[in-house]
């Protein structure tokens, strides 16, 4: 069979790694000039490694991902290390890593304390089966009727406001279970990067034959040159390239809210968090949701010797702030940068600001969202679908959309 692959992100480079491994000829479509899509990295001159544009890690039990980059013969080559957490509240930074910082978490009384620990533990403990149920009410409600008020306004309300904006209160409680169950203490990177697995994958399907095509947007008049095209990009864009899809299909489609990722990487001389990784800001009057210090989770000696920080944020797509320059939106941080580390007081050209846009990054998925989950299959003959609208209850991720990509060439092969 001829099969194009619209997409070289992770789901796309899998199914194109399956099909070409079962002999299918494959031509793998990418619309820009770099294999990896939203995992997709860069490579400052002097730099050993490349880094994602957006933060990225494993999960230790993210076993799709590990087991590929096992069978490709990475193995020695993964990093494993324990890198912090913390919350930023009331002008103070709070470890929150393990049940001992719940049980020490200052700005809670010590029965709230307990009562955080266990309600996290039971969620922890859940199986998927019976975590499916909970989609059918939200977080914004279950959340104060099992942690209490003052733990929801305090750990979980801002996190909410600040990732989904005007969507918060709608997000289905099985996907605040998915976050907290799958989180691991330990977390993993490849030695090289994201991108040196993804260069790995797409040198295989050459090997078998296949090809991939950068720098090349699918236009539809290529639809008849294939027996079977399986299109990986986010939902809205395949409305776009398949414009006369039944109107109930593309309604249901669009009903899935999606919010862009912007991200502000700081590479600077010193160090803008101490010692953690990731840090949450629970203070909704901050313009960024989080800090991500990526030089406490992998040796600076990688990049130059530079510390590199992301300031995270996911916006509906027609926010302010994704029409900005990389300076002015500096310029809105910078005060609460300061607030943060006060140390901090560095002025361009000493440091270099990089800002990345990844559109559509993240479903919001809402009350009974298996019901309109897509599926593979969709309206147009031998036009398949997968993209991360369909990992769920699992949230975004490299790891599912290998899994994905496996999942949809088993499909192709079958049909
Ligand atoms: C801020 C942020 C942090 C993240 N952190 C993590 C993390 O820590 N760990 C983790 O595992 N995952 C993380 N993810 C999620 C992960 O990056 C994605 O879930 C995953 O990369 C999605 O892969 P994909 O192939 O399904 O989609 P995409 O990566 O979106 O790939 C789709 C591809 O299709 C291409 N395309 C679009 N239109 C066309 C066209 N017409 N023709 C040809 N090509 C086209 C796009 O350019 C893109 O390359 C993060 C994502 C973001 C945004």
């Amino acid at each position: 069979m001829k099969i194009a692959v619209i997409g070289a992100g992770f789901t796309g480079l899998s199914a194109a790694l399956k099909l070409s491994r079962n002999n299918q000829k494959v031509t793998v479509f990418e619309k820009e000039r770099t294999l990896g899509g939203l995992a997709a990295g860069f490579k400052k001159k002097g730099w050993h490694w490349t880094l994602e544009k957006h933060y990225h890690h494993w999960f230790t039990n993210d076993q799709s991902a590990l087991s590929l980059i096992k069978e490709l013969g990475f193995q020695k080559d993964m990093l494993i290390p324990s890198p912090l957490t913390s919350v930023y509240f009331k002008k103070r930074i709070s470890p929150f890593n393990s049940p001992k910082d719940v049980l020490t978490f200052p700005h809670l009384t010590v029965p709230e304390r307990v009562r955080c620990a266990i309600v996290l533990a039971y969620l922890k403990i859940l199986p998927v089966t019976l975590a499916l149920n909970l989609e059918k009410t939200t977080a914004f409600k279950w959340l104060p009727k099992y942690f209490g008020n003052n733990i929801f306004n305090i750990l979980w309300k801002p996190l909410f406001e600040g990732k989904f904006g005007p969507f918060a209160s709608g997000v289905n409680m099985a996907w605040f279970w998915a976050r907290i169950k799958k989180r691991t203490p330990k977390l993993v990177y490849l030695k090289g990067g994201y991108q040196r697995l993804l260069e790995k994958m797409a040198e295989e399907i050459k090997k078998n034959k296949g090809s991939v095509k950068l720098n090349t947007p699918f236009k539809k008049e290529k639809i008849t040159d294939f027996d079977k095209i399986i299109f990986t990009a986010p939902s809205k864009i395949f409305t776009l390239l398949f414009p006369r899809l039944p109107p109930a299909y593309k309604k249901r489609l669009n009903s899935i809210p999606h919010l862009h990722a912007l991200n502000l990487l700081l590479e600077t001389p010193d160090k803008i968090l101490e010692n953690q990784y990731w840090l949450n800001i629970n203070d909704r009057s901050f313009p960024f949701i989080g800090v991500i210090a990526h030089t406490n989770f992998v040796d600076k000696i990688h990049y130059g010797n530079k510390h590199l920080t992301w300031f995270a944020n996911y916006l509906p797509p027609d926010h302010p702030y994704t029409k900005l320059t990389k300076e002015k939106l500096f310029k809105i941080y910078f005060p609460f940068i300061k607030k943060i580390n006060p140390r901090f007081n560095l002025q361009p050209p000493t440091f270099s600001l990089h800002m990345f846009l990844g559109p559509f990054a993240q479903p919001v998925v809402l009350q009974n969202y298996s019901k309109i989950k897509p599926d593979f299959k969709t309206p147009v003959k031998n036009v398949f679908l997968a993209n991360m609208d369909m990992v769920y209850p699992w949230d975004r991720g490299t790891n599912y959309a290998i899994e994905l990509g496996f999942q949809v060439a088993d499909e192709v092969l079958k049909s």
